[in-house]
């Protein structure tokens, strides 16, 4: 049994591919930002895979489209009792409309009150808010960090919400986007996502610099993004190939 991986762009994205001990092609669409993996026997080179994907785009854009949808779909109300994820960690918020905004963990609970004249959207926007304060606090000792190892430095970090991306670079002003939903998850994953797009200002592409210089200095860069990702919202075998 043998695996190897490599990282593809078709039409605008991302693709991972993993190379298995497997008859048949097989193209997954993974929530929540829709992320693309192929798992490829080993006698497929990489324009066969190109071509299987461009053939397969539709499906992959609807997937993808369906799982943004799906994703407003889910939004919480915001009701005590809900799960919520905070770095990773899964509590439970308990929701007071009785007081000023104000948001805190304490052990497993997630503490969300806000005044008693506040409806739905503006509940969401006081929890949104801190997960973005959250988020940027989290950002300066990763860059302190990370800037010198990859010799690179930024000179703006957004944190803005995007539907299909955790992270994003602009290489022409040096700044890097993040997304706030990165401080639902585990630590690891933003610190992993910071790398990335700090990478992106040597390299613009998921070439094989790239990716050597990623091994480089994360080696274990992989296991972290596929924690970024859960379960496939939709897989597809694709047998047809040959
Ligand atoms: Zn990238």
């Amino acid at each position: 049994m043998s695996t190897a991986s490599a990282y593809l762009t078709v039409a605008g994205l991302g693709i991972d591919v993993i190379y298995k001990d497997i008859k048949n092609l097989h193209i997954s669409v993974y929530p929540p930002v829709g992320r693309v993996r192929v798992a490829a026997p080993h006698r497929l080179d990489e324009d066969a895979i190109r071509l299987a994907i461009v053939q397969r785009l539709p499906w992959i854009r609807k997937q993808r489209e369906q799982l943004q949808n799906a994703d407003r779909q889910t939004e919480r109300h915001l009701l005590s009792g809900e799960s919520h994820y905070v770095w990773g960690e899964r509590l439970r918020l308990d929701s007071s409309s009785r007081g000023r905004s104000k948001v805190s963990v304490a052990g497993k609970t997630l503490w969300l009150t806000t005044p008693s004249d506040y409806d739905d959207g503006q509940r969401r926007a006081v929890l949104d808010h801190w997960y973005r304060k959250e988020l940027r606090a989290a950002i300066p000792p990763l860059l302190e960090k990370w800037q010198p190892i990859v010799g690179e430095e930024v000179t703006k970090v957004v944190v803005r919400r995007m539907k299909t991306k955790w992270g994003t670079c602009q290489a022409t002003s040096r700044a890097i986007w993040l997304n706030p939903e990165l401080a639902k998850k585990n630590p690891r994953c933003l610190e992993y996502i910071v790398v990335h797009e700090l990478t992106h200002l040597i390299e613009r592409t998921h070439n094989d610099r790239f990716i050597e210089l990623m091994d480089l200095h994360m080696p274990d860069w992989r296991a972290r993004r596929d924690e970024l990702n859960d379960a496939p919202l939709a897989d597809e075998e694709w047998g047809s190939m040959s």
